[in-house]
């Protein structure tokens, strides 16, 4: 699936979307109730690019209808005694949507999450310790369970257990592998530090990341490759969907992995207009299930930003690759320009030693912002007054450059803001009662 060519694909999709269609109109009031409400007749849909009659589907909606029909909502298309798993989504805003699966829908999850880690490296014979939250968390137990599909042996260390993690990877002595946030692999390398270990020698040579898109930085690529001596691959995915892009071994960007169980749609972010899956476009992922018994979802906005890439890459895979520009919910406006955290990151990862790389925007007013948003950044050790007010400035200067809007630079010392091991959460609205 992964090398097939597009023509072929496309008659292999519009058959199962045709299916997934029918099914969910017989067996979700959820979808029936929508697509009469939009007017459309989903039996209309003959091939994937007819998707674009029906309307989108948001988390939200999904959220609304399990709070009115306890205990999974009007989506719920298979019977309690089919169903084999049930975990819970976070979300940057909202309650946790739950979403359960049935053992064919667990079948699929693994498929394509095997084929994202495959892609990323992993291979039978390798160890590899999962350090991410198991407690409900879709990228947890599911995640690890596409790692034994590869065939991989897989230690679940979960999250906050970094210090017998150390002990135990190194008295293996053998490269080994981790799954983990990419803040989190900074977080275990301080602490292996904190133990007298240096972490480059402990052995851990493959580093499969996921949660934030920080990998996408390549001053932060680096950081973690320098710091443990590993190749670090990206694989990005979304807990109602599974892990659905990887890069390959040329990691020049991720490959969209979906092929046979997922449409992916691009659409304009902004009006939902469809766009083609065209080199350098850029817009908002949309994706359908085409094989779910227990959930389907039909034109589930992603709201995550990305540019797609479509050239020839050498590893053979056939399907469009992008990279992450950021989530649409993170975005904020300056002055009429989108402003991305990851994109300021990129920025103060570029003043490293003398910024420690951990900042924070804070935005003290709801949109339209019109005075200059917070930026506080971390400083390094040993800089004298007149060398941060040059430090400021020079920050101020490269900002309004590459971004096109002018921050407040509040410079602070090294170590003040805190660390995590999760996701690193960069962007805080005080008017909304987000506490940095
Ligand atoms: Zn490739």
């Amino acid at each position: 699936m992964e090398t097939a060519r597009p023509d072929d694909l496309r008659a292999i999709e519009a058959a199962a979307l045709r299916r997934q269609l029918d099914y969910a109109r017989t067996a979700s009031p959820f979808y029936r109730r929508k697509w009469d409400a939009a007017g459309v007749d989903p039996g209309r849909v003959g091939a994937v690019e007819d998707l674009v009659r029906l309307p989108f589907t948001e988390k939200r909606e999904l959220q609304e209808t399990q709070e009115a029909s306890p205990p999974l909502g009007d989506n719920r298309c298979a019977p309690l005694d089919q169903l084999v798993r049930m975990q819970a989504t976070g979300g940057t805003t909202g309650r946790p949507l739950r979403i359960a699966f049935t053992r064919r829908d667990v079948d699929v999850y693994n498929e394509v999450g095997a084929r994202a880690a495959w892609a990323a490296g992993l291979r039978p014979g390798d160890v590899l310790f999962e350090c991410m939250n198991y407690a409900l968390y879709a990228g947890g137990v599911s995640d690890h369970m596409t790692f034994e599909t590869v065939g991989a042996c897989v230690a679940p260390v979960g999250i906050g257990q970094s210090r017998r993690l150390l002990e135990i990877i190194r008295d293996m002595r053998m490269p080994v592998g981790l799954y983990a946030t990419p803040s989190y692999a900074l977080h275990l390398a301080r602490m292996a530090r904190e133990e007298g270990l240096e972490p480059s020698e402990l052995g851990i040579r493959k580093g499969l990341f996921s949660g934030d898109a920080g990998l996408g930085v390549p001053g932060y690529r680096q950081q973690i490759e320098r710091t443990w001596n590993l190749a670090a691959r990206d694989i990005w995915g979304m807990g109602e969907l599974g892990a659905l892009a990887a890069e390959c071994d040329v990691a020049d960007g991720l490959h969209y992995l979906g092929q046979g169980l997922f449409v992916a749609e691009l659409v304009d972010g902004r009006t939902g207009e469809p766009l083609a899956l065209a080199d350098g476009a850029v817009g908002e992922l949309v994706f359908t299930t085409l094989e779910r018994e227990a959930f389907p979802l039909v034109r589930f906005r992603s709201h995550d930003h990305v540019r797609v890439s479509t050239g020839t890459c050498p590893c053979g895979r056939t399907g469009f690759r992008f990279a992450v520009l950021g989530r649409s919910d993170d975005m904020f406006i300056v002055k009429g320009i989108n402003v991305y955290p990851l994109a300021v990151q990129d920025v103060v990862y570029g003043f490293r030693p003398e910024l420690t790389g951990e900042f924070q925007i804070l935005l003290d007013e709801p949109p339209p912002i019109t005075r200059p948003p917070r930026l506080r950044v971390e400083h390094g050790e040993a800089l004298g007054p007149e060398e941060l007010d040059r430090l400021r400035d020079r920050l101020t200067r490269r900002i309004q450059e590459v971004l096109v809007f002018t921050p407040a630079v509040e410079l602070v010392a090294a170590g003040s803001l805190p660390r995590t091991e999760r996701k690193a959460k960069r962007l805080y609205r005080l008017y909304q009662g987000d506490r940095p």
